[in-house]
């Protein structure tokens, strides 16, 4: 046990549904990489979690504004949120793709002009989109989750959204109808994160548990779970 956080319990922030980080399962239960990490490292570590599913964005607020410990959503390491944010040693490589609806014939950005595009509030995938749509000419319509966001391709309404490449990758595997057509752009990993300045035991603890299972085998066997040992 980690005496500085021991039989503490702090308050985590997650999304709603980012399969395969978080999601509910059958049994209505969080589970996916995220939760069963953060779990085993509190574990390992000997503190407590209350998990709360709030949404991507609002945890971050959430995180913000102080009414939360830490958020594991998925959440990319960037440099603007190292402004407002500490994050863990890196967990999980990711990067931005393009998806579309599965008989689209749109596969460029340079086919999104005077399109719709759906993307996700307050997301790196969202950024990444705004920061092109001038140039390749296309709208965006913000969702507050993934589902939503790939509802409105699938309908037709946007004609592509930008998403993380496990989550997209793993949620055509599971059956959404759509594809994949660009490389991942805006690579990057996904870490914990606490406030700036706040909840450095925390952190630290993350971080430990973290390298244990790494070393332990624990992290290896997470990630197969839900993505075969290929990844
Ligand atoms: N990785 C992306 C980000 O940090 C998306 C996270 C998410 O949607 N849960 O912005």
């Amino acid at each position: 046990k980690n005496p500085k956080v021991a039989d503490k319990t702090f308050t985590i922030g997650t999304d709603v549904t980012f399969p395969p980080f978080e999601f509910a399962n059958d049994q209505n239960q969080y589970v996916g990489i995220d939760i069963d990490l953060l779990n085993a490292i509190a574990e390992n570590q000997g503190f407590k979690v209350d998990v709360k599913p709030l949404g991507f964005n609002a945890a971050v607020q959430a995180l913000d504004s102080g009414q939360i410990d830490g958020v594991i959503a998925g959440m990319s390491i960037t440099n603007e949120r190292k402004a407002k944010f500490d994050f863990s040693s890196p967990y999980f490589q990711s990067g931005v793709v393009m998806a579309v609806a599965k008989d689209s014939k749109v596969t460029k950005l340079t086919q999104l002009k005077g399109k719709k595009v759906a993307v996700k509030t307050g997301t790196a995938g969202a950024d990444y989109a705004n920061s092109i749509k001038a140039k390749y000419g296309f709208k965006t319509v913000t969702f507050d989750d993934s589902n939503n966001m790939y509802q409105d391709v699938e309908t037709g309404n946007s004609v592509a959204c930008f998403e993380d490449s496990p989550v997209m990758r793993y949620g055509i595997q599971q059956g959404t109808k759509l594809k994949i057509v660009t490389g991942p752009a805006e690579k990057g990993d996904y870490g914990f994160a606490v406030k700036k300045g706040v909840n450095a035991d925390l952190l630290a603890a993350f971080n430990t548990g973290l390298a244990n299972l790494k070393a332990n085998g624990q992290y290896d066997k997470i990630t197969a779970k839900y993505l075969g040992k290929d990844e």
